[in-house]
Protein backbone atom coordinates (compact mmCIF):
# COMPACT_ATOMS: atom_id res chain seq x y z
CA UNK A 1 0.00 0.00 0.00
CA UNK A 2 1.33 3.48 -0.89
CA UNK A 3 0.79 6.42 1.05
CA UNK A 4 0.87 10.30 -0.46
CA UNK A 5 4.02 12.60 0.56
CA UNK A 6 2.14 14.76 3.14
CA UNK A 7 0.80 11.65 5.37
CA UNK A 8 4.41 10.39 4.98
CA UNK A 9 5.91 13.59 6.12
CA UNK A 10 3.01 13.28 9.14
CA UNK A 11 4.50 10.11 9.85
CA UNK A 12 7.95 10.67 9.59
CA UNK A 13 7.81 13.92 11.45
CA UNK A 14 6.34 11.62 14.21
CA UNK A 15 9.08 9.70 14.51
CA UNK A 16 11.60 12.57 15.00
CA UNK A 17 13.18 13.60 11.35
CA UNK A 18 12.96 17.22 10.36
CA UNK A 19 10.66 17.75 7.83
CA UNK A 20 9.40 21.07 6.91
CA UNK A 21 5.93 22.47 7.55
CA UNK A 22 3.18 21.98 5.48
CA UNK A 23 -0.55 21.48 4.83
CA UNK A 24 -2.54 19.12 2.86
CA UNK A 25 -5.55 20.95 0.90
CA UNK A 26 -8.53 19.48 -1.05
CA UNK A 27 -9.90 23.18 -2.45
CA UNK A 28 -8.20 26.42 -3.62
CA UNK A 29 -9.80 27.75 -0.37
CA UNK A 30 -8.28 25.55 1.76
CA UNK A 31 -4.70 25.56 -0.10
CA UNK A 32 -5.00 29.83 0.86
CA UNK A 33 -6.07 28.90 4.61
CA UNK A 34 -2.82 26.36 4.81
CA UNK A 35 -0.59 29.27 3.04
CA UNK A 36 -1.71 31.43 5.91
CA UNK A 37 -0.72 29.04 8.63
CA UNK A 38 2.85 29.25 7.16
CA UNK A 39 5.32 31.84 7.96
CA UNK A 40 6.19 32.73 4.22
CA UNK A 41 8.12 34.43 2.09
CA UNK A 42 8.32 31.10 0.27
CA UNK A 43 5.86 28.48 -0.36
CA UNK A 44 5.78 25.44 -2.34
CA UNK A 45 2.54 24.07 -3.72
CA UNK A 46 2.59 20.07 -4.55
CA UNK A 47 0.54 18.22 -6.33
CA UNK A 48 -0.16 15.03 -4.37
CA UNK A 49 -0.27 11.81 -6.65
CA UNK A 50 0.37 8.47 -5.91
CA UNK A 51 3.76 8.66 -8.50
CA UNK A 52 7.07 10.61 -8.90
CA UNK A 53 8.57 12.78 -11.32
CA UNK A 54 5.83 15.52 -10.56
CA UNK A 55 8.25 18.53 -10.51
CA UNK A 56 9.36 17.50 -13.99
CA UNK A 57 5.69 16.35 -14.75
CA UNK A 58 3.53 18.33 -17.33
CA UNK A 59 -0.44 19.04 -16.66
CA UNK A 60 -2.46 17.24 -19.47
CA UNK A 61 -5.02 20.39 -20.02
CA UNK A 62 -2.39 22.51 -19.68
CA UNK A 63 0.43 24.45 -22.49
CA UNK A 64 3.22 22.84 -22.88
CA UNK A 65 5.49 25.67 -21.24
CA UNK A 66 2.77 25.53 -18.37
CA UNK A 67 5.13 24.40 -14.72
CA UNK A 68 4.77 21.18 -13.58
CA UNK A 69 3.75 19.80 -10.22
CA UNK A 70 5.86 20.86 -7.84
CA UNK A 71 5.44 24.91 -7.65
CA UNK A 72 7.10 27.75 -5.70
CA UNK A 73 5.60 31.00 -4.70
CA UNK A 74 6.66 34.03 -3.40
CA UNK A 75 2.80 35.08 -1.88
CA UNK A 76 -0.14 33.89 -1.29
CA UNK A 77 -1.48 35.23 -4.19
CA UNK A 78 0.40 33.15 -6.23
CA UNK A 79 -0.17 30.06 -4.20
CA UNK A 80 -3.93 30.71 -4.79
CA UNK A 81 -3.38 30.76 -9.14
CA UNK A 82 -0.92 27.48 -8.72
CA UNK A 83 -3.85 25.59 -6.56
CA UNK A 84 -6.17 26.95 -8.84
CA UNK A 85 -4.24 25.75 -12.24
CA UNK A 86 -3.34 21.93 -10.66
CA UNK A 87 -6.82 20.90 -8.75
CA UNK A 88 -8.94 18.76 -10.95
CA UNK A 89 -5.94 18.39 -14.11
CA UNK A 90 -4.27 15.50 -15.20
CA UNK A 91 -0.40 15.35 -14.25
CA UNK A 92 1.51 13.34 -16.38
CA UNK A 93 5.33 11.99 -15.43
CA UNK A 94 7.20 9.32 -15.97
CA UNK A 95 5.97 7.14 -13.39
CA UNK A 96 2.58 7.88 -13.79
CA UNK A 97 2.08 5.84 -17.59
CA UNK A 98 0.22 8.20 -20.98
CA UNK A 99 -2.57 8.88 -18.64
CA UNK A 100 -1.27 10.46 -16.07
CA UNK A 101 -3.28 10.89 -12.66
CA UNK A 102 -6.09 13.60 -11.59
CA UNK A 103 -4.67 15.99 -9.16
CA UNK A 104 -6.95 15.80 -6.28
CA UNK A 105 -5.45 17.16 -3.35
CA UNK A 106 -2.29 19.09 -2.47
CA UNK A 107 0.52 19.51 -0.09
CA UNK A 108 1.52 23.47 0.56
CA UNK A 109 4.81 23.90 2.60
CA UNK A 110 7.82 26.49 3.33
CA UNK A 111 9.76 26.78 0.24
CA UNK A 112 13.50 25.53 1.53
CA UNK A 113 16.60 27.39 0.13
CA UNK A 114 18.43 24.38 -0.81
CA UNK A 115 22.23 24.26 -0.65
CA UNK A 116 22.92 20.51 -1.71
CA UNK A 117 20.22 17.79 -2.20
CA UNK A 118 21.32 13.86 -1.48
CA UNK A 119 19.30 11.07 -1.62
CA UNK A 120 18.58 8.39 0.86
CA UNK A 121 16.01 5.55 1.01
CA UNK A 122 15.49 2.09 2.67
CA UNK A 123 14.13 -0.96 0.99
CA UNK A 124 13.83 -4.35 1.95
CA UNK A 125 16.68 -6.29 -0.21
CA UNK A 126 15.75 -9.86 -1.25
CA UNK A 127 19.14 -11.28 -1.79
CA UNK A 128 20.16 -10.83 2.03
CA UNK A 129 16.79 -10.51 3.74
CA UNK A 130 18.09 -7.40 5.48
CA UNK A 131 16.66 -4.04 4.89
CA UNK A 132 19.07 -1.47 3.08
CA UNK A 133 19.80 1.48 3.38
CA UNK A 134 21.12 3.40 0.10
CA UNK A 135 22.24 6.93 0.12
CA UNK A 136 23.45 9.47 -2.23
CA UNK A 137 25.43 12.61 -3.01
CA UNK A 138 23.37 12.90 -5.77
CA UNK A 139 19.73 13.97 -4.79
CA UNK A 140 16.95 15.47 -6.82
CA UNK A 141 17.28 13.50 -9.57
CA UNK A 142 16.10 9.64 -10.58
CA UNK A 143 18.69 7.35 -8.66
CA UNK A 144 17.92 4.81 -11.80
CA UNK A 145 19.78 7.11 -13.45
CA UNK A 146 22.55 7.41 -10.97
CA UNK A 147 22.79 4.09 -10.87
CA UNK A 148 23.94 3.60 -14.78
CA UNK A 149 25.72 6.52 -14.96
CA UNK A 150 27.76 6.67 -11.57
CA UNK A 151 26.59 4.03 -9.47
CA UNK A 152 30.18 4.74 -7.66
CA UNK A 153 27.73 7.74 -6.18
CA UNK A 154 25.99 5.15 -4.60
CA UNK A 155 26.26 3.77 -1.16
CA UNK A 156 24.88 0.65 -0.14
CA UNK A 157 24.69 -0.74 3.64
CA UNK A 158 22.93 -3.59 5.06
CA UNK A 159 21.35 -4.13 8.41
CA UNK A 160 21.47 -6.80 10.37
CA UNK A 161 17.69 -6.99 11.93
CA UNK A 162 19.37 -8.66 14.60
CA UNK A 163 21.68 -5.43 15.83
CA UNK A 164 19.37 -2.90 14.23
CA UNK A 165 20.74 0.18 13.06
CA UNK A 166 23.91 0.76 14.79
CA UNK A 167 26.59 3.88 14.90
CA UNK A 168 29.21 2.24 12.69
CA UNK A 169 26.02 2.19 9.88
CA UNK A 170 25.55 5.64 10.82
CA UNK A 171 29.42 6.46 10.30
CA UNK A 172 29.02 4.79 6.70
CA UNK A 173 25.85 6.77 6.04
CA UNK A 174 27.58 9.74 6.63
CA UNK A 175 31.00 8.78 4.93
CA UNK A 176 28.94 7.93 1.74
CA UNK A 177 27.56 11.31 1.66
CA UNK A 178 30.37 13.08 2.41
CA UNK A 179 28.60 14.47 5.56
CA UNK A 180 31.30 15.65 8.33
CA UNK A 181 31.28 17.83 11.10
CA UNK A 182 27.82 18.62 12.82
CA UNK A 183 25.96 17.64 9.37
CA UNK A 184 27.74 14.03 9.77
CA UNK A 185 26.02 14.05 13.03
CA UNK A 186 22.67 14.92 11.86
CA UNK A 187 23.02 12.25 8.93
CA UNK A 188 24.07 9.53 11.66
CA UNK A 189 20.62 10.25 13.78
CA UNK A 190 18.35 10.92 10.69
CA UNK A 191 19.88 7.52 9.35
CA UNK A 192 18.84 5.76 12.82
CA UNK A 193 15.35 7.54 13.35
CA UNK A 194 14.44 6.29 9.55
CA UNK A 195 15.18 2.62 10.18
CA UNK A 196 13.37 2.70 13.40
CA UNK A 197 10.34 4.11 11.82
CA UNK A 198 11.04 1.84 8.75
CA UNK A 199 10.42 -1.15 11.34
CA UNK A 200 8.28 -0.16 13.67
CA UNK A 201 6.00 0.83 11.04
CA UNK A 202 6.37 -2.28 8.72
CA UNK A 203 7.55 -0.42 5.91
CA UNK A 204 8.21 -1.94 2.70
CA UNK A 205 9.92 1.28 1.19
CA UNK A 206 10.92 4.88 2.05
CA UNK A 207 12.53 7.04 0.07
CA UNK A 208 13.68 10.57 0.51
CA UNK A 209 14.44 12.41 -2.75
CA UNK A 210 15.75 14.96 -1.94
CA UNK A 211 17.27 14.80 1.47
CA UNK A 212 18.35 18.50 1.30
CA UNK A 213 20.63 20.53 3.08
CA UNK A 214 19.65 24.52 4.19
CA UNK A 215 21.41 26.53 6.05
CA UNK A 216 23.44 23.45 8.12
CA UNK A 217 20.59 21.76 9.04
CA UNK A 218 19.31 18.96 6.53
CA UNK A 219 15.79 18.12 5.63
CA UNK A 220 13.38 15.77 4.01
CA UNK A 221 11.74 17.64 1.02
CA UNK A 222 10.42 15.06 -0.28
CA UNK A 223 9.35 11.28 0.89
CA UNK A 224 7.69 8.32 -0.21
CA UNK A 225 6.59 5.15 1.40
CA UNK A 226 4.95 1.64 1.42
CA UNK A 227 3.89 -1.22 3.44
CA UNK A 228 3.63 -4.45 3.86
CA UNK A 229 0.44 -5.48 3.52
CA UNK A 230 0.41 -8.66 5.30
CA UNK A 231 1.52 -6.47 8.25
CA UNK A 232 -1.64 -4.18 7.61
CA UNK A 233 -3.95 -5.56 10.35
CA UNK A 234 -0.72 -4.02 12.76
CA UNK A 235 -1.21 -0.86 11.94
CA UNK A 236 -4.85 0.72 11.86
CA UNK A 237 -3.27 4.22 11.71
CA UNK A 238 -1.32 3.51 8.67
CA UNK A 239 -4.37 1.88 6.50
CA UNK A 240 -6.58 4.66 7.26
CA UNK A 241 -4.19 6.60 4.76
CA UNK A 242 -5.11 4.45 2.15
CA UNK A 243 -6.63 6.59 -0.76
CA UNK A 244 -8.59 4.53 -3.06
CA UNK A 245 -8.56 6.89 -5.59
CA UNK A 246 -5.55 6.14 -6.47
CA UNK A 247 -5.69 2.93 -6.53
CA UNK A 248 -7.30 0.52 -9.51
CA UNK A 249 -10.88 0.62 -8.54
CA UNK A 250 -11.29 -3.53 -9.53
CA UNK A 251 -8.56 -3.71 -7.70
CA UNK A 252 -10.02 -2.24 -4.56
CA UNK A 253 -13.76 -4.08 -5.02
CA UNK A 254 -11.62 -7.54 -5.20
CA UNK A 255 -9.88 -6.10 -2.04
CA UNK A 256 -13.10 -6.44 -0.40
CA UNK A 257 -13.99 -9.81 -1.26
CA UNK A 258 -10.43 -10.91 -0.81
CA UNK A 259 -9.41 -11.49 -3.80
CA UNK A 260 -6.14 -11.56 -5.69
CA UNK A 261 -7.04 -9.53 -8.91
CA UNK A 262 -4.21 -7.93 -11.03
CA UNK A 263 -5.21 -5.47 -13.77
CA UNK A 264 -2.68 -6.05 -17.04
CA UNK A 265 -3.07 -4.80 -20.27
CA UNK A 266 -4.21 -7.20 -22.91
CA UNK A 267 -8.37 -8.28 -23.68
CA UNK A 268 -8.47 -11.99 -22.53
CA UNK A 269 -9.74 -12.12 -18.96
CA UNK A 270 -8.23 -14.94 -16.51
CA UNK A 271 -10.20 -16.88 -13.98
CA UNK A 272 -7.98 -18.85 -11.97
CA UNK A 273 -6.84 -21.09 -8.67
CA UNK A 274 -3.87 -20.88 -6.98
CA UNK A 275 -0.65 -18.44 -7.85
CA UNK A 276 1.11 -21.00 -10.38
CA UNK A 277 -1.93 -22.10 -12.35
CA UNK A 278 -2.14 -18.39 -13.04
CA UNK A 279 1.28 -18.10 -14.11
CA UNK A 280 0.97 -21.38 -16.26
CA UNK A 281 -2.25 -19.57 -18.00
CA UNK A 282 -0.69 -16.37 -18.86
CA UNK A 283 1.89 -17.89 -20.30
CA UNK A 284 0.00 -20.39 -22.75
CA UNK A 285 -2.39 -17.43 -23.50
CA UNK A 286 0.93 -15.61 -24.69
CA UNK A 287 2.13 -18.58 -25.76
CA UNK A 288 -1.27 -18.62 -28.20
CA UNK A 289 -0.51 -14.80 -29.45
CA UNK A 290 -2.63 -12.80 -27.41
CA UNK A 291 -2.49 -11.07 -23.91
CA UNK A 292 -4.17 -11.36 -20.66
CA UNK A 293 -6.53 -8.55 -19.44
CA UNK A 294 -5.95 -9.54 -15.86
CA UNK A 295 -5.63 -12.59 -13.61
CA UNK A 296 -8.55 -12.92 -10.57
CA UNK A 297 -7.43 -15.79 -8.34
CA UNK A 298 -10.00 -17.12 -6.22
CA UNK A 299 -7.49 -19.30 -4.18
CA UNK A 300 -8.81 -22.58 -2.20
CA UNK A 301 -12.22 -22.95 -0.62
CA UNK A 302 -14.01 -19.99 -2.52
CA UNK A 303 -17.57 -19.33 -1.69
CA UNK A 304 -19.84 -19.44 -4.36
CA UNK A 305 -20.32 -15.84 -3.84
CA UNK A 306 -16.95 -15.31 -3.97
CA UNK A 307 -16.54 -16.69 -6.97
CA UNK A 308 -19.57 -14.79 -8.66
CA UNK A 309 -17.81 -11.63 -6.79
CA UNK A 310 -14.64 -12.62 -8.83
CA UNK A 311 -16.41 -13.27 -12.36
CA UNK A 312 -18.59 -9.72 -12.20
CA UNK A 313 -15.54 -7.46 -11.52
CA UNK A 314 -14.00 -9.77 -14.46
CA UNK A 315 -16.73 -8.68 -16.55
CA UNK A 316 -16.94 -5.01 -15.64
CA UNK A 317 -13.64 -4.58 -17.14
CA UNK A 318 -14.51 -3.26 -20.38
CA UNK A 319 -11.29 -4.39 -21.52
CA UNK A 320 -12.12 -7.81 -21.90
CA UNK A 321 -12.93 -9.57 -25.13
CA UNK A 322 -13.02 -12.87 -23.88
CA UNK A 323 -12.76 -15.00 -20.75
CA UNK A 324 -10.97 -18.03 -20.15
CA UNK A 325 -11.60 -20.27 -16.89
CA UNK A 326 -9.02 -22.21 -15.55
CA UNK A 327 -10.05 -24.47 -12.78
CA UNK A 328 -8.39 -27.15 -11.35
CA UNK A 329 -10.17 -28.50 -8.25
CA UNK A 330 -8.30 -29.65 -4.90
CA UNK A 331 -9.61 -27.81 -2.02
CA UNK A 332 -11.11 -25.86 -4.30
CA UNK A 333 -14.61 -27.76 -6.02
CA UNK A 334 -15.86 -27.56 -9.41
CA UNK A 335 -19.34 -27.34 -8.65
CA UNK A 336 -18.70 -24.29 -6.81
CA UNK A 337 -16.82 -22.78 -8.98
CA UNK A 338 -19.88 -23.44 -11.54
CA UNK A 339 -22.50 -21.97 -9.79
CA UNK A 340 -20.66 -18.68 -9.12
CA UNK A 341 -20.04 -18.31 -12.81
CA UNK A 342 -23.98 -19.44 -13.28
CA UNK A 343 -25.10 -16.70 -10.37
CA UNK A 344 -22.96 -14.37 -11.87
CA UNK A 345 -23.71 -14.34 -15.36
CA UNK A 346 -28.14 -13.98 -13.75
CA UNK A 347 -27.34 -10.84 -12.74
CA UNK A 348 -24.94 -9.94 -15.24
CA UNK A 349 -25.06 -10.47 -19.52
CA UNK A 350 -21.91 -12.20 -20.85
CA UNK A 351 -21.97 -10.87 -24.03
CA UNK A 352 -18.06 -12.11 -24.49
CA UNK A 353 -16.59 -15.72 -25.60
CA UNK A 354 -16.56 -17.89 -22.52
CA UNK A 355 -13.97 -20.79 -22.18
CA UNK A 356 -14.21 -22.75 -19.17
CA UNK A 357 -11.67 -25.63 -18.29
CA UNK A 358 -12.61 -27.40 -15.10
CA UNK A 359 -10.33 -30.77 -13.75
CA UNK A 360 -10.30 -32.26 -10.39
CA UNK A 361 -12.74 -32.58 -7.61
CA UNK A 362 -16.45 -32.81 -8.63
CA UNK A 363 -15.61 -31.98 -12.17
CA UNK A 364 -18.95 -34.04 -13.38
CA UNK A 365 -21.15 -31.98 -11.08
CA UNK A 366 -19.53 -28.67 -12.49
CA UNK A 367 -19.78 -29.99 -15.75
CA UNK A 368 -23.79 -30.35 -15.21
CA UNK A 369 -24.36 -27.37 -13.67
CA UNK A 370 -22.81 -25.47 -16.57
CA UNK A 371 -24.05 -27.72 -19.49
CA UNK A 372 -27.53 -27.23 -17.65
CA UNK A 373 -27.35 -23.13 -17.37
CA UNK A 374 -28.22 -22.05 -20.57
CA UNK A 375 -25.24 -20.27 -20.78
CA UNK A 376 -23.17 -20.44 -24.16
CA UNK A 377 -20.14 -21.69 -22.64
CA UNK A 378 -17.17 -23.40 -24.60
CA UNK A 379 -15.67 -26.02 -23.02
CA UNK A 380 -12.02 -27.11 -23.04
CA UNK A 381 -10.34 -30.59 -22.55
CA UNK A 382 -7.13 -29.42 -20.98
CA UNK A 383 -5.40 -26.08 -20.75
CA UNK A 384 -3.46 -25.68 -24.17
CA UNK A 385 -7.13 -26.82 -25.54
CA UNK A 386 -8.18 -23.59 -23.38
CA UNK A 387 -5.82 -21.32 -24.66
CA UNK A 388 -6.73 -21.81 -28.13
CA UNK A 389 -10.12 -21.59 -28.12
CA UNK A 390 -10.46 -18.48 -26.14
CA UNK A 391 -7.73 -16.71 -28.69
CA UNK A 392 -9.10 -17.84 -31.73
CA UNK A 393 -12.91 -16.70 -30.14
CA UNK A 394 -11.59 -13.17 -29.29
CA UNK A 395 -9.28 -12.98 -32.39
CA UNK A 396 -12.73 -14.22 -34.80
CA UNK A 397 -14.48 -11.42 -32.93
CA UNK A 398 -11.86 -8.61 -33.09
P1 LIG B 1 9.08 14.80 -7.36
O1 LIG B 1 10.17 13.90 -6.90
O2 LIG B 1 7.77 14.09 -7.47
O3 LIG B 1 9.43 15.57 -8.59
P2 LIG B 1 9.84 16.55 -5.15
O4 LIG B 1 9.11 16.74 -3.89
O5 LIG B 1 11.13 15.80 -5.06
O6 LIG B 1 8.84 15.90 -6.22
O7 LIG B 1 10.11 17.98 -5.75
C1 LIG B 1 10.92 18.21 -6.91
C2 LIG B 1 12.00 19.24 -6.62
O8 LIG B 1 11.40 20.43 -6.11
C3 LIG B 1 12.97 18.80 -5.52
O9 LIG B 1 14.05 18.07 -6.06
C4 LIG B 1 13.40 20.12 -4.94
O10 LIG B 1 14.48 20.66 -5.71
C5 LIG B 1 12.20 21.02 -5.11
N1 LIG B 1 11.45 21.11 -3.83
C6 LIG B 1 10.58 20.21 -3.34
N2 LIG B 1 10.10 20.59 -2.14
C7 LIG B 1 10.69 21.78 -1.87
C8 LIG B 1 10.60 22.71 -0.77
N3 LIG B 1 9.82 22.48 0.29
N4 LIG B 1 11.35 23.84 -0.85
C9 LIG B 1 12.15 24.07 -1.92
N5 LIG B 1 12.25 23.25 -2.96
C10 LIG B 1 11.54 22.11 -2.96
MG1 LIG C 1 11.33 13.70 -5.30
Amino acid sequence: MNIHEYQAKELLAKAGLPVPAGHAALTVEEAVEAAKRLPGPLWVVKAQIHAGGRGKGKFAELPAEAKGGVRLAKSIDEVEANAKEMLGNTLVTIQTGDAGKQVNRLYITDGVDIGKEYYLSLVVDRATGWVAMIASTEGGMSIEDVAHETPEKITTIAIDPATGFMPHHGRALAFGLKLTGDLGKQAQKLGKQLYDAFVALDCAMIEINPLAESDGKLMVLDAKMSFDSNAEFRHPEVASLRDESEEDPMEVEAGKHDLAYIKLDGDIGCMVNGAGLAMATMDIIKLNGAFPANFCDVGGGASKEKVAAAFKIILSDPAVKGILVNIFGGIMRCDTIAEGIVAAAREMAIEVPLVVRLEGTNVAEGKAILAGSGLAIIPADDLGDAARKIVAEVKQAA
